[in-house]
């Protein structure tokens, strides 16, 4: 249950943007909905701007209202779309950017994205004195200052719907399954989806992996009268591919087998949790923002919605792995 705070609602800022950034996460329609929503109801000017700070540079702005955001709650993916943007890399360029935002009388701007995505905005309030209030938007979950980011509850229910459906074959065909989930930097979507999934074994980014732990897992399974396993790995364990450590573990006689989940993990409806979280994140966004907060990033921390500094944010979380990875052993045997 997410509390919802008490709102601030007397905006002093007139004209803000919003854009989306990096990759999508779904919910992030939900985001957009609340921040043009609220902004409407309380009589701020809402521009949205497309493919993130690629459509600053390239004027690509419209100015959205309560219809224009209409039907949209439900839909993964982002309506204002979404790019990478080399070009903000560059101070001058972002300098370039501010500037057009102030020919659109854009005074302040509601980014939803991940880490870099806030690290953009960042920039770009110290360097130019546009306002900018984060909101997290990423399927990794991998921000600091926040227990969750939209797109990870989404993200967490269709890789497990898809290792549900693996424990089927793997069940029927007494194998062994290597399933790669998202997650370069981080175990968050692997150890909570590995948990849930009832996963013997789960490799993370943040726990060095011993593959002859591995084999032994497997190898224990096989004791205790297992006929299957699945093994899930996060995108950035450390050990190649999930088809690399299928190849190592067939070398040494397992009927090892690899599934990438990918791109699937990206879309999907959002689960009402995320359009709950995206809609209040949006909200409050959109309000401390036209109150006279810059520089920081809604957050949700026991339950509660509140605002960090963009520096804690863009910090990133650092996930203790190893108790949930001994649990998720310990029940998977
Ligand atoms: P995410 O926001 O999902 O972490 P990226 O890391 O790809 O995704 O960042 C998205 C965009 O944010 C980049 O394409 C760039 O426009 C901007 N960005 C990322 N890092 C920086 C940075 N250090 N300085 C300025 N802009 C950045």
């Amino acid at each position: 249950m997410i509390v919802v705070p008490e709102i601030p609602s007397s905006p002093r800022l007139r004209t803000i943007g919003v854009l989306t950034s990096g990759g999508d996460a779904p919910g992030m329609n939900a985001a957009i909905r609340a921040v043009v929503r609220w902004a409407d109801a309380h009589h701020v000017r809402t521009f949205g701007i497309q493919r993130g700070y690629t459509g600053i540079l390239d004027r690509r702005v419209e100015l959205l209202t309560s219809r224009s955001v209409a039907n949209l709650i439900q839909r993964a993916g982002t309506y204002l779309k979404t790019s990478r943007c080399d070009e903000f890399l560059d101070p001058e360029q972002r300098r370039r950017a501010a500037q057009i935002l102030r020919q659109w009388d854009i005074e302040g701007l509601v980014v939803v994205g991940g880490d870099g995505s806030l690290t953009g905005a960042k920039l770009l309030a110290e360097e130019s004195g546009i306002a900018v209030i984060g909101v997290p938007g990423t399927i990794d979950n991998d921000m600091g200052g926040t227990e969750v980011t939209i797109g990870f509850d989404t993200a967490v229910n269709t890789a497990l719907d898809a290792i549900d459906k693996i424990r089927d074959t793997a069940d029927s065909h007494d194998r062994c399954f290597v399933v790669e989930v998202m997650g370069r930097r981080s175990g968050q979507l692997a150890t909570t989806v590995g948990l849930a999934g009832g996963a013997e074994t789960i490799l993370v980014p943040e726990k060095a992996t011993d593959f002859e732990a591995v084999v032994d897992s497997i190898d224990t399974s096989i004791t205790r009268g297992k006929t299957n396993s699945i093994i899930v790995v996060a995108e950035g364990y450390g050990g190649g591919t999930g088809h690399d450590l299928t190849e190592q573990l067939n070398a040494r006689g397992y009927h090892a087998r690899a599934c990438i989940l990918g791109h699937i993990q990206r879309g999907g409806m959002p689960t009402a949790y995320d359009r709950n979280l995206g809609s209040i994140m949006g909200a409050a966004a959109a309000a401390h923002l036209t109150a006279g907060e810059t520089g920081r990033m809604v957050s949700l921390q026991s339950g509660r919605i509140g605002l960090v500094d963009l520096d804690e944010a863009i910090n990133g979380k650092r996930m203790d792995a190893v108790n949930m990875l001994e649990l998720a052993r310990t029940l998977a045997t």
